[in-house]
């Protein structure tokens, strides 16, 4: 099994400020504040993408934040809201927080999580307009968001293996396959460490292991460690290299067959895999009769011509694994840890806990503290706006997930109050 990891930085949008406007119309000598408020800024978001394979990309692209709101304007126009910055990752990518190690998403199939909310507006000054201050003349900046450092991981398995001969260029093709990419060993392996590569085309991406010495009497379990032949037994897709050269006195169609055999004595499951076959070393001498041969003995099979010495064909034979690939289901290693996911990090970098206690639902964490600070328990309008709050961040449904029930007792800080939906 491979584990991939990487670290990413991310980070929602700051909120917009609001505005500071006086009505200004012809022959109204004093017209009263009418800046309006600033947007929020926009959320980040994880999607598991049964399309990609592999956390390559973000290999390439770490850091990652989402759309400023927009400042409010005059004439009460609100500020843009900024868009959710959606981040598309493969299916079993679990996601945590570096500093803390807590698990922020578990990306199973379909899963979609926002982890960082954006940044309040600030408000304009047509808020704060009483009685005996009808020209405010101040407004409030929006909420600047803090980034956070996640580490994604996943575990899978090589998509693509090759299969071959000895010395037929699959080491060779696999290299290039996989080169001018990032180095390989930024991949974590941990059991066996088969020659694996990385392989990308457009905007997919998957692992290729290459199966060396298979036909050594690797069924017998020779030479290979049994953790690296279950590896390979859930690759997706062969591809099987053949020396079409003919240029160690092999004939190139004995030399599949036989290959093929070997592959269905080590396991069936393995020989009714999919299959791809490169004829390689085709920029031998030789090399074209022997195709034609090759091809009118193995009528229905997928055949391409390469050679991974000077890379002729090797970007077709690249496009054709990856549309193979497309066609077949992956068998996902998905580790049940009942993992709880109970938290997610709001704007200005407040975070909050959900927790029971003795039948008491406790809310914890900095977050109480920044909402306490921007409500007046004895107003009305004011603890209407606590509500939204605790919807906006998530947290009316974290007590549900944990439970909580109408009339339950909720503790936040010192007030307790009681939970409705
Ligand atoms: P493996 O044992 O299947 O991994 O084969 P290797 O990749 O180690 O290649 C065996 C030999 O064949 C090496 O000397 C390579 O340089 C050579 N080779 C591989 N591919 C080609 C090719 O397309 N053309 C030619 N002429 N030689 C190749
Ligand atoms: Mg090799």
């Amino acid at each position: 099994m491979i584990v991939d990891k990487v670290k990413i930085t991310i980070k929602a949008g700051d909120g917009g400020d609001g505005a500071v406007s006086l009505h200004r119309e012809k022959y109204v000598p004093k017209g009263g504040p009418d800046g309006g408020d600033g947007g929020n800024g926009g959320d980040v978001v994880f999607v598991a993408d049964s399309n990609m394979h592999t956390l390559m990309d973000f290999r390439f692209k770490s850091k990652y934040s989402a759309e400023r709101g927009g400042n409010g304007g005059k004439r009460f126009m609100r500020g843009k809201r900024g868009e959710d910055l959606v981040i598309a990752v493969p299916e079993g990518t679990v996601v945590t927080d570096a500093e803390s190690g807590k698990v922020v998403a578990d990306m199973r199939p379909g899963a979609r999580k926002t982890v960082l909310y954006g940044g309040r507006g600030g408000l304009g000054n047509s808020r704060f307009s009483t009685s005996t201050r009808q020209t405010p003349r101040f407004s409030t900046p929006g909420r600047k968001t803090k980034q956070h450092e996640v580490v994604l991981e996943l575990k899978s398995i090589a998509d693509v293996g090759l299969a071959g001969f000895p010395n037929v260029g699959k080491s060779t093709l696999l290299s290039c396959l996989t080169s001018a990419r990032p180095r390989i060993e930024n991949y974590h392996f941990t059991t066996l460490h088969p020659n694996l590569g990385v392989a990308r085309i457009d905007d997919t991406s998957f692992i290729i292991a290459d199966i060396p010495g298979l036909i050594e009497g690797a069924h017998e379990g020779a030479g290979l460690g049994h953790d690296f032949l279950r590896h390979v037994e859930r690759t997706r897709l062969i591809v099987h290299v053949v020396d079409i050269s003919g240029c160690e006195g092999r004939d190139p169609v004995s030399d599949y067959h036989a290959i093929r055999e070997e592959l269905s004595l080590y396991s069936g499951k393995l020989a009714e895999r999919p299959e791809i076959i490169a004829l390689n070393k085709t920029d031998i001498p030789g090399a074209d009769e022997n195709a034609e041969a090759f091809r009118s003995a193995l009528p229905e099979s997928e055949i391409y011509e390469i050679s991974a010495a000077t890379g002729a064909g090797v970007k077709e034979l690249l496009y054709a694994i990856a549309s193979r690939l497309k066609d077949i289901p992956e068998e996902r290693i998905v580790e049940d840890e009942g993992v709880v996911e109970e938290w997610a990090i709001n704007d200005s970098g407040a975070d909050y806990t959900v927790s029971v206690e003795d039948g008491v639902y406790v809310i914890d964490g900095s977050l109480v503290d920044d909402i306490f600070a921007r409500i007046d328990p004895n107003d009305t309008d004011s603890m209407r706006h606590f509500q939204k709050l605790l919807l906006d961040y998530g947290i009316i449904k974290a007590l549900k997930d944990k439970g909580a029930k109408d009339g339950d007792t909720v503790r936040m800080g010192l007030e307790e109050f009681d939970f409705l939906e």
